[in-house]
């Protein structure tokens, strides 16, 4: 695994490296340097001190004064801190600065003295038999006369010259390591001027991996790093911008699929459903908050709807049908339509479901082709008759009979005027659908609900009377509500005729009116032979027939319920009927009171 630094902790220590390197050797070489200097130097402070002494010495070694010559060597003991041996030709140290020569050891094998011997200057650094300790020596020929006379060797001990060297030194290494110290500040300071702006950059690519695009880097004066905040700013307002229009269009996607009527699901290639609108969530029961990426199968749970979406997705085939779905309160019909989804290089990436809830839709249809069938029925049924009769006529079979004639153009003026009814009832029907559609404002003067009832009454009287049937109005106060006075009126009428219609002879119908919880109500009741309960639900309907035989042998078209049904609504209200067979029924027509 890769051990992740800090930059500052990755720089410091390869510079400071790099600067105790340099340091040390600059250090070492110093040193190095410095004692070859002084061991050179001390070399030829040796050189020259022989020199000088070889006048002192040659009269003594001349006169074989070896007492003299002895006593001469120590006597620069204390000045000069140097050791002088005087050798003979033969090897025998005749004085000595420290030692009684007497007792010293044959020297003609020493190297220096050996090449003094030659006539050079003889030098050497090694331990000294007698001293036992390391030396740099020093040899020089004394001649007189043209005749070697004797050795003069000068020498010092290397440890006094080390002492020394060790005494510098220790300053050189407290100045190295004071120069170290301060090197190593010096390499932090960089290293985090260096370090600094990277890590800022870290801390604003942070801030912009959250989303905080308005962030923005600090810039710094060093120029690669200020104009790499510089691009990394401009990046951010780049981003920040795209990101604002990215949004902005998804939400006018989104508004636009939450407000369309339609449901609306994406799907993508492996069946995960990319998004669904309000619509289809409602329609198809899901709730869009429990799953997350959903697939097809989770989420629409009809097998119907499953197969199409498949088929798509894998023929790429555009279907279009009607998917019933069976619900507790009401079975819906959705028209279902799953198609292709292509992106920008006409590649299939899902598919596309819109679906549309057409249950009222095709309920109208269906209304309207047995509206369409209803009436043609009802059309036909007199026209053949009438046809039937006609025939008849023309045929000249009772032409001899001006009676049965009369009879058969009776039959055939009965069934005129039940298809002449027929058309009236469909128009006033298409005539109230109209206003309803058109929502004129018609039911908004306000009038007496006595003076419409009174009125109905009046218009079915004579019809009353051929059955001797009597109409009580209840004598309640007047009410004042907003409508349409002729419509009402016509429903009112609807509704006596009816009962006078099915009622027995001489029976008793009776008028209600009055307010119950906000809504004026008018109720028509009779004693007739009442509707068995499950004729009731549908009575309203047009064509609706409780009683085929009888509605047909009384003149009934099947149409006047469904006008009043429109005429109450048409004025915000309802109808309602309540009814015991053989007990009579009562009829109420709810209006808001206004
Ligand atoms: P119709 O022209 O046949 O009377 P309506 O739409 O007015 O048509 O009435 C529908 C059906 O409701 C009638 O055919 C009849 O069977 C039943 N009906 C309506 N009013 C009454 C009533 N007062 N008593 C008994 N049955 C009624």
């Amino acid at each position: 695994m890769i051990k992740n630094r800090k930059l500052i902790w990755k720089l410091y220590p390869s510079f400071l490296v790099v600067v105790l390197i340099a340091l040390g050797s600059v250090t070492g070489y110093t040193v190095n340097s410095m004692r070859q200097f002084f061991l050179d130097q001390n070399r030829k402070k040796l050189i020259v001190e022989a020199r000088l002494l070889k006048d002192q010495l040659k009269p003594l070694l001349l006169a074989a004064d070896e007492v003299k010559i002895d006593e001469l060597c120590k006597r620069f003991k204390d000045d000069i801190k140097t050791r002088i041996t005087v050798i003979m030709p033969n090897g025998k140290v005749v004085g000595d600065t420290l030692e009684n020569p007497r007792y010293m050891d044959n020297h003609a094998n020493r190297p220096e003295i050996k090449i003094a011997m030659t006539g050079e200057t003889g030098q050497s650094v090694r331990n000294s038999g007698t001293l036992q300790q390391e030396m740099m020596y020093v040899a020089q020929p004394l001649y007189a006369n043209g005749v070697l006379k004797a050795v003069i060797r000068t020498s010092v001990a290397i440890t006094a010259i080390e002492n020394e060297l060790t005494i510098i030194q220790r300053d050189r290494i407290i100045w190295g390591i004071l120069t170290a110290v301060i090197a190593a500040i010096i390499c932090l300071i960089i290293s985090r001027r260096i370090a600094q702006p990277i890590e800022e950059m870290k801390k604003g690519a942070l801030h912009f991996a959250k989303g905080e695009l308005g962030y923005r880097l600090p810039l710094t004066d060093i120029a690669e790093f200020s104009s790499l905040a510089k691009s990394m700013n401009r990046m951010a307002a780049d981003l920040e911008g795209r990101i604002v229009t990215i949004v902005n269009q998804r939400n006018e996607y989104e508004a636009v699929l939450s407000s369309m009527v339609e449901g609306v699901i994406a799907v993508d290639r492996d069946e995960k459903v990319l998004s669904v609108n309000q619509a289809a969530a409602r329609m198809l029961n899901i709730n869009t908050e429990t799953l997350r990426k959903p697939t097809v199968q989770e989420m629409v749970r009809n097998s119907r709807m499953q197969t199409n979406i498949s088929k798509t997705l894998t023929d790429g085939e555009f279907i279009n049908e009607d998917i019933i779905i069976i619900q507790r309160s009401a079975d819906v019909v959705f028209n279902f339509r799953s198609m292709p989804l292509f992106d920008a290089s006409e590649e299939q990436i899902g598919a596309l479901v819109v679906i549309n809830d057409v249950t009222r839709l095709r309920l109208l249809e269906n209304i309207r082709t047995d509206f369409v069938a209803n009436v043609s029925h009802e059309l036909k049924t007199p026209l053949t008759a009438i046809k039937g009769f006609v025939e008849t006529l023309i045929n000249g079979l009772e032409a001899d009979d001006p009676k049965e004639t009369n009879r058969f153009l009776q039959i055939i003026m009965k069934h005129v005027n039940r298809l002449n009814m027929i058309i009236e009832d469909l128009l006033s029907l298409a005539r109230i659908e109209k206003l309803s559609d058109d929502e004129s404002g018609i039911i908004s003067l306000q009038g007496d609900i006595k003076v419409v009832i009174d009125s109905a009454a009046q218009a079915v009287q004579v019809m009353a009377d051929t059955k001797n049937i009597r109409i009580a109005i209840a004598d309640n106060e007047p009410l004042q509500t907003g409508f349409d006075s002729s419509l009402l009126e016509q429903a009112v009428i609807n509704l006596l005729e009816n009962a006078i219609k099915y009622s027995d002879e001489g029976s008793d119908i009776k008028i209600d009116y009055g307010t119950l919880s906000e809504e004026i109500l008018i109720s028509v009741s009779d004693n007739g032979p009442g509707i068995h309960s499950q004729h009731l639900p549908r009575i309203f309907e047009r064509f609706y027939r409780a009683d085929k035989a009888r509605s047909r042998e009384l003149g009934g078209t099947g149409l006047g319920l469904a006008i009043v049904k429109h005429i109450v609504q048409l004025h915000s209200g309802r109808v309602t009927v309540d009814s015991t067979l053989g007990k009579g029924c009562t009829f109420t027509i709810h209006l808001p009171s206004k």
